[in-house]
């Protein structure tokens, strides 16, 4: 859909893709981590009291307002983790990372990704839920209403320079709502963790930032990662991915007669894939963890040979 990203299950493409999103075995083993939810510990006013909102939210347990914005701080913590272990050397885990979902594990395209990662983090951190979100009824978990984030990002600017003033000149633009959230997927998905539900905020906030796009996603109900693998090996089959990615791969191979090389334009695809870049970020910080998390990460490595 023109302007409009979409990270979740939907019906009505193939089995395959259908698939996606819906179940992992990481997510399962993310509800016993012990990885806390952000809270706030319900803040108290002054005098003690809780104002309504609050108190509801303590007496039943939270709302999804409260989780997506729980999710956007858990997505800045991975993607400062992330960026911190790429501006380190000496892992030798990022070339791994790299290699797998970019094909790439070039010093240009590290810088690449530390930039990008900085522009991602930027509209992370001045998104608030709910403040900018607003509910859909989709088989999608989440979208990102470009449109609507193109006026967000004007507010956003404008806070780099002068936070107060960009409050007063830009209150429209600051309440934009340009993430769209489906409550019933939502909750379904948070049976894959909290570390998921931030890697679903890593991918709506990365077609926000670097508009990335959407050409194959990881299946996490299988967890199987294979379609982008494949993607940034260049060897997804012509039925593979979207047909976002079809009718690119088409473009490139007009512009270029049929010269088109997957292998060598798979990593450039994978690298503008908003789950690839989603998958690549969560993994990276997860290998700098330790427990679950590494655990995971450790399978991840298992399984691909690069
Ligand atoms: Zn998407």
């Amino acid at each position: 859909m023109p302007g409009q990203h979409v990270f979740g299950n939907r019906v009505g493409t193939n089995a395959k893709q259908q698939g996606s999103q819906n179940s992992h075995a990481s997510g399962r083993q993310g509800l016993s981590n012990s990885y806390l939810y952000h809270t706030d510990s319900a803040q108290q006013s002054a005098t003690g009291a809780l104002s309504n909102s609050k108190l509801i939210s303590r007496l039943f347990g939270g709302s999804v307002e409260k989780e997506v914005e729980d999710a956007r701080v858990r997505a800045i913590k991975l993607m400062e983790e992330a960026h911190s272990i790429l501006q380190r050397d000496g892992s030798e885990f990022i070339a791994f990372v790299m290699k797998t979902f970019f094909n790439d594990d070039s010093p240009g395209k590290r810088k690449a990704w530390i930039r990008d990662l900085e522009k991602v983090l930027s509209v992370a951190r001045a998104a608030e839920f709910p403040r900018n979100l607003s509910w859909m009824d989709s088989t999608a978990v989440a979208e990102l209403d470009m449109r609507a984030y193109v006026d967000f990002a004007k507010y956003a600017r404008a806070k780099e320079r002068d936070p107060k003033e960009a409050k007063k000149d830009y209150a429209d633009e600051r309440k934009s709502q340009f993430l769209k959230v489906t409550k019933t997927q939502w909750t379904r998905n948070k049976a894959f963790g909290a570390d998921h539900l931030a890697q679903t905020m890593i991918h709506e906030f990365s077609h926000a930032a670097l508009d990335t796009q959407d050409y194959v996603y990881g299946d996490i109900r299988n967890d199987d990662l294979s379609q982008l693998y494949q993607l940034a090996q260049g060897t997804l089959g012509p039925a593979g991915g979207t047909k976002l990615l079809q009718s690119t791969v088409q473009q490139l191979k007009n512009g270029k007669g049929e010269a088109f090389d997957s292998k060598s334009e798979g990593g450039t695809l994978a690298y503008r894939n908003a789950d690839s870049f989603a998958y690549a970020t969560a993994y990276l910080a997860h290998s700098g963890a330790k427990g679950e998390r590494q655990a995971r990460f450790q399978r991840l490595k298992d399984r691909v040979v690069t």
